[in-house]
């Protein structure tokens, strides 16, 4: 088999790894991948546009290509798998009417709360004044996010009505542009995120091992919010019985009400999970792709073969696998980033230590990477490598993750030196 996947993050490169891992799949593509994705044996680049959904077809039909494996929300949201799909081609992710469950908070908010699913109080806004009354009457903390795709930014949560206010004028006013025709106003949450993937052929759902990822870029979860500064899995704050109510009270009832909105998702569905201290929950947001980083380390746990699972929700089959295989322990991913990330950053910074970090044990996948005219790995995004570890516990994993990273240099690169700092605590 040939696979296409769309995309140029560390999910991107961890997936193209995991479909290699199979005899089955004789090639993958990535469009436009990465420094990793171009390296790596058996995985090639062809450098065109995530949404470049014409190019994209053309070039799979006239490759033979098997499948394509949709990574980034963005052209899921522009409808790349209902594209696809009328060229013949078969796609995992959600077509543009399940995605609206990412690209639309007040849609999601709506489906949540006509399916049942556990999730924060919250109204939805078009005008500003009526949104600050609200405000007012709910007082602060409160959470204020732009209802559209916002590539993570459109989330404030204010701790003061001014804060909020500010918050309702940015959006409404255009910071986001039409991501931010209208505002979702919730209430704040306490507690520690999880993130649980799930697989879905539309009918059956199976989560995949439970995650947690760090947002902040400093050290003790402080400072600005990222894309993602590294993750482990699987939390242990995810107990099976925590488990068990997500797949009855958010995975189940999500797909019914997809079902009943006469669409037909395939795919992965995200739970954004709030957990509090008593160990109850509620759904902080859906997304309708692969989380990154927590793909990461997911992957790296899997041993069920990756296209097994993504064909049988293509042809809605999922009820009839086998449970998912693991492997025993965890897994954990260290981020390394341009130093100014999440602000302003250099790019072009020449890598060196990725063969002595892999030597030292480590799985690297590259993210904002590239490889150069002088076939030298060089920076090319904020989020530049994900460091993986394996152990038989959080100690060797996270152990695993850090002595990789020690080997590799860039001018600027900077990482968190507390990754998993909860379950280690807990572990000792
Ligand atoms: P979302 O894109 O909706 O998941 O929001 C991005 C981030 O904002 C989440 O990962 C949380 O850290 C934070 N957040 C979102 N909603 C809430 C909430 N209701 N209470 C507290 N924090 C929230």
């Amino acid at each position: 088999m040939k696979v296409l996947v769309v995309g140029n993050g560390g999910r991107e490169h961890a997936l193209a790894w995991k479909l290699l891992q199979s005899p089955k799949i004789e090639q993958v593509v990535c469009v436009p991948g990465n420094g990793g994705t171009a390296t790596m044996q058996g995985c090639q680049n062809l450098p065109l546009a995530v949404d470049d959904f014409e190019g994209i077809s053309k070039f799979a039909v006239e490759n033979d290509i098997s499948l394509v494996v949709v990574g980034p929300e963005v052209p899921l949201a522009k409808g790349i798998t209902d594209y696809l799909q009328t060229k013949g081609l078969k796609v995992f992710g959600p077509v543009q009417a399940g995605a609206q469950i990412e690209a639309s908070k007040a849609w999601a908010k709506a489906l949540m709360q006509e399916a049942g699913v556990p999730t924060a109080k919250a109204a939805v806004f078009t005008e500003a004044t009526a949104a600050k009354n609200y405000i007012r009457t709910e007082g602060a903390p409160i959470v204020v996010k732009a209802d559209g795709l916002a590539a993570g930014k459109g989330v404030i949560v204010a701790q003061t009505v001014a804060q909020a206010e500010t918050a309702i004028d940015d959006i409404l006013q255009g910071q986001f542009g039409s991501a931010g025709n209208s505002v979702v106003i919730e209430e704040c949450l306490l507690g520690q995120e999880v993130s649980v993937l799930a697989i879905t052929d539309g009918i059956t759902i199976r989560p995949l091992l439970p995650a947690q990822d760090h947002k902040r870029i400093g050290e003790g979860d402080t400072g600005e919010n990222t894309g993602g500064m590294g993750a482990y899995a699987p939390t242990p704050i995810a107990t099976p019985e925590l488990m068990e109510r997500v797949q009855t009270e958010v995975l189940e009832r999500t797909i019914t009400a997809l079902r009943n909105r006469g669409i037909d998702y395939r795919g992965v569905l995200y739970a954004g999970l709030m957990v509090a201290a008593n160990g109850d929950f509620k759904v902080l947001e859906f997304n309708c792709r692969f989380g990154d980083p927590e793909t990461q380390v997911v992957l790296s746990l899997l041993e069920t073969p990756l296209e097994d699972l993504i064909l049988a929700c293509i042809h809605q089959r999922l009820g009839e696998m086998p449970p998912l295989d693991w492997k025993k322990g965890s897994a954990a991913t260290v981020v390394a980033a341009s130093g100014g990330y999440p602000g302003d950053y250099d790019k072009g910074k020449v890598i060196t230590g990725l063969e002595a970090a892999k030597l030292a044990g480590a799985i690297v996948f590259h993210a904002g990477t590239k490889l150069n005219a002088d076939a030298q790995i060089v920076t090319d995004g904020g989020r530049v490598l994900n460091i993986t570890g394996l152990g038989e516990n959080f100690q060797q994993a996270i152990a695993k993750a850090y002595t990789g990273i020690k080997e590799i240099q860039f001018s600027g690169m900077y990482y968190r030196r507390d990754i998993g700092h909860r379950v280690l605590n807990q572990e000792s």
